[in-house]
C-alpha cells in the first residue's frame, strides 16, 4: 500500500495492489487518510472512525475510499494468479 500525498504533505490518494485490496476486503481494512494508517476489523462503508495510530477520526473503510475514488487497485505483477477481481 502507498500513500500519494500532495504538495501540502496531505494524503491525496493509496494505492493498494489486487492482493492487499483482497486482503482489505477479507479483513475488513480501512486507511487513516492523515497517517495512512492500516486499520483492521473496520466496516467497509466506515467514515471518519479513530485511527488506533494518529488519533484522528480519519478512518475509512477501503470500499468506501474506492467509491469515492480514493484509492487506486494497481498490479502485482502476477504474483497472485489466484485472486481476481
Ligand atoms: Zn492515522
Amino acid at each position: 500500500m502507498k500513500a500519494i500525498k500532495n504538495k501540502a504533505g496531505k494524503i491525496r490518494k493509496f494505492t493498494l495492489t489486487e492482493s492487499e485490496y483482497m486482503e482489505h476486503r477479507e479483513e475488513y481494512g480501512g486507511l487513516c487518510v492523515r497517517c495512512g494508517y492500516d486499520q483492521w476489523g473496520v466496516e467497509p462503508d466506515a467514515e471518519k472512525y479513530k485511527c488506533e495510530e494518529c488519533g484522528s477520526r480519519a478512518v475509512y473503510g477501503t470500499e468506501n475510499l474506492l467509491m469515492m475514488g480514493r484509492v487506486d487497485i494497481v498490479d502485482d505483477g502476477g504474483a497472485d494468479d489466484d485472486f481476481t477481481i
